[in-house]
């Protein structure tokens, strides 16, 4: 039996597929996007995140810790992330959570435990299980056995994807899963280079095979205040879902809900600040799609 790490699992999700569904999130992601609200997701390790406001004081940490990576500082714990080789020592013996371990393994059989405990709501609501991440595709054997197992349940699949993986694991895992939600971001190559620190050739390629093969696939743009939402993002955005033969897309607006975790992390957040689009710069948007042709929808559609 397979292993992942797996560092949410969310119950009650509405935005993740059709009906009320359990989101499970995996650890992991190849893309370093500017504006990740999940900046937890992006190492594929358990690691450590900190609540400095919640330390006691009580050393435990700094005993704890066999690489003297931990020092209290004014304002609660401090790790030199240089030094920490994330063996999670110090989240053993913390007793206020101030240091917390983000991120578990789970076996298939643990996982499947989980997602099943809501089969009820799922079978009464149209739901079921989703995978988000970070990006699930980076524990291809483990997610195809999970999918798998679900699918002998007869429970709906859904995977939330940046499409950032070679063809032939989306071409395996394609047969387990009812739905791709696929979150096409940038497409000029630099910029796309740039703002996510990946290539957008591979997604691109990737959706026109999904497309091409006939399978089901929603896309979603993230749209980002002065990084995606200009119209040379757009147009080229309208070419790509042309080419693939779709004619509907889901904006999906910036939100700074997860910015905090940042410091908890002592990543550094790129962009500073950024507004949440005005609905009136999102009605523009919208606009500037229909008007090529694309239908904008919204997460029931
Ligand atoms: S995870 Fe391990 S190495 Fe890193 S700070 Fe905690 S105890 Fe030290
Ligand atoms: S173990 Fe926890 S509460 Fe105690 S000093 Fe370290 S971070 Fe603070």
């Amino acid at each position: 039996m397979r292993k992942g790490i797996i560092f949410n699992i969310q119950r009650y999700s509405l935005h993740d597929g059709p009906g009320i569904r359990t989101t499970i999130f995996f650890k992991g992601c190849p893309l370093s996007c500017w504006w990740c609200q999940n900046p937890e997701s992006i190492n594929p390790h358990a690691e450590v995140m900190r609540q400095p406001e919640r330390c006691l004081g009580c050393s435990s940490c700094l005993d704890a810790c066999p690489e003297g990576a931990v020092r209290i500082g004014e304002a609660g714990p401090v790790i030199e992330r240089s030094l920490c080789s994330l063996c999670l020592k110090c989240t053993l013996v913390c007793p206020a959570d101030a240091l917390e371990a983000v991120g578990r393994e789970y076996t298939t059989q643990e996982l499947v435990k989980e997602a099943l405990k809501d089969r009820f709501i799922f079978d009464n609501s149209g739901g079921g299980v989703s995978f988000s991440g970070g990006e699930p595709l980076m524990q291809p054997e483990f997610l195809q056995e999970v999918l798998m197992t679900l699918k002998k349940e007869d429970v709906h699949t859904v995977i939330d994807t940046s499409g950032c993986a070679p063809w032939t694991v989306l071409e395996q895992l394609a047969a387990h899963t009812d739905l791709f939600l696929y979150d096409l971001k940038l497409i000029d190559d630099l910029e796309s280079r740039k703002y996510t620190g990946i290539s957008s050739r591979l997604a691109v390629d990737n959706l026109k095979k999904l497309t091409e093969r006939g399978l089901p696939v929603k896309v979603r743009m993230p749209v980002i205040p002065s990084i995606t939402d200009h119209y040379v993002n757009i147009d080229a955005m309208v070419k790509v879902l042309k080419e693939c033969g779709l004619g509907k897309l889901e904006l999906i607006p910036y939100h700074n809900y997860g910015t905090a975790k940042y410091s908890k992390l002592d990543l550094e957040y790129r962009p500073g600040t950024l507004e949440m689009p005005a609905s009136e710069e999102l009605s523009k948007i919208k606009g500037r799609f229909e008007k090529q042709g694309i239908k904008i929808i919204n997460e029931d559609d």
